[in-house]
């Protein structure tokens, strides 16, 4: 063996695979089936015990393969190569990341528990936390950008919390939350008998341009629909952490049975391989959209993350934990709805769709749209305006992009 640390990107064609068990095959195939063939009685029943958790791994066994709602190799490797973008021990892919959300959720929260969760969160998260825990008896309490420590801490002081749950950069204006600060709060509220688990769902930096658990997360979460699988062509989830939690994830995800199958991890394997160009693609022009919008007459203010003032708080929050200004770029156009709309019906090269993080460029409107289920109070606290755009950049050539841009706000008005 060499004895040189591969980057990520370098190892996404390969790790984990081995191609003497599929015929040589230089790619992983797809394992579509159900269930695998024991080769004696024993060996089944030795497979399953370790699946069960009924007794430990011996030095150098693999667990064996049983049956796919428990394993599968096109989601065993996917899982081993997620976790070389996080450093993290283990991961759990799901067919959604709203099931691998809400599977956390409900394997760390009990009916009397409450979690306090960032304001805004996805629709589908907040959703989940206000519509559906209430109902088990579990209590979301929301904070923002704005609240101190000891703000937060006051929030929290009559309930019994068991989760932080953090969405940072925050959808749709690239609000930042302190993690380090997520961190004391969980610490703060932990005692002998209660651990305060901080869990960040990190869709919106992909694995590549932040990693939660190198700052005190203890889970990471992914909606896999945006930059793990970007190409607008498949729904799955992702959770990754150290070893202890994910077990408990991964048992529910058993009997939720809400893993994701073999074709949609072979589709992921197969992005995984570009991840890194897309991706660091889609921020060059991500940047280049940016400063065109700010220089613009009919666009108010844009909310990207590589224009904050840098006395500002939350650029000292981007400078520890970012390490790039992302490819989702939101802006205010001068006007309302009526010119908003306007703006993205003369679009002629970015969709006209909700979803982030994919090779074609989308734009959308979150106030109707993606955020139209948050209540009027919050999204006028949260800057979900009427004039908002929210824009996700793709991998089309900059120029392209800008020219679609001008042209639509030409229109306007
Ligand atoms: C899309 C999204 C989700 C939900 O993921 P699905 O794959 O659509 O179930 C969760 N969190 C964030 C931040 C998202 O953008």
């Amino acid at each position: 063996m060499n004895s040189r640390y591969f980057h990520p990107e370098s190892l996404m064609m390969s790790y984990g695979y081995k191609p003497e068990l599929s015929e040589g095959a230089v790619k992983c195939p797809i394992f579509q089936t159900s269930t695998f063939v024991f080769k004696t009685a024993q060996e089944g029943k030795e497979f399953f015990e370790l699946a069960y958790g009924k007794r430990e791994k011996s030095p150098g066994e693999e667990p064996g393969l049983i049956y796919s709602r428990l394993n599968n190799p096109d989601l065993q490797i996917l899982e081993e190569r997620l976790c070389l973008w996080d450093g993290a021990d283990e991961c759990a892919v799901f067919e959604s990341g709203m099931s691998a959300i809400s599977t956390v959720l409900l394997e760390f929260l009990r009916p009397g528990d409450a979690l306090l969760y960032s304001m805004p969160v996805y629709g589908g998260t907040d959703h989940f936390i206000n519509k559906v825990l209430p109902q088990y008896g579990i209590t979301g309490i929301g904070f923002t950008p704005d609240d101190t420590l000891e703000q937060i801490l006051l929030k929290a002081e009559k309930a019994k919390v068991k989760l932080v749950y953090v969405e940072t950069p925050a959808n749709p204006t690239n609000a930042l939350f302190d993690l380090e600060l997520c961190r004391k709060v969980a610490d703060q509220l932990s005692n002998a008998e209660n651990s305060v688990y901080v869990v960040v769902d990190n869709t919106y930096m992909g694995p590549l341009w932040q990693h939660p658990l190198k700052h005190g997360a203890d889970l990471v979460m992914y909606s896999a629909t945006k930059y793990i699988g970007g190409h607008s062509d498949l729904i799955a989830g992702a959770v990754l952490g150290k070893k202890d939690l994910m077990k408990r994830v991964r048992t529910l995800r058993t009997f939720l049975g809400n893993m994701a199958g073999p074709w949609t991890g072979w589709l992921l394997m197969r992005s995984l391989e570009t991840l890194k160009v897309r991706m660091t693609q889609q921020a060059e022009n991500a940047a280049k959209v940016a400063d065109f919008l700010a220089a613009h007459p009919k666009v108010e203010k844009v909310y990207y993350l590589g224009h904050l003032p840098e006395n500002s708080e939350q650029y000292q929050i981007f400078k520890k934990q970012l390490s790039c200004a992302g490819a989702m770029v939101s802006f205010d156009i001068q006007g309302g709805e009526k010119e908003a709309f306007q703006f993205l019906d003369h679009l002629k090269l970015f969709h006209l769709a909700v979803s982030l993080g994919s090779t074609e460029s989308l734009a959308e409107h979150p106030a109707t749209m993606t955020h139209s289920d948050v209540s009027d109070l919050d999204r006028a606290k949260l800057g979900i305006s009427e004039k908002l755009i929210r824009l996700s950049i793709g991998v089309e050539h900059y120029e392209d992009l800008i020219w679609d841009i001008q042209q639509a706000l030409e229109k306007v008005g």
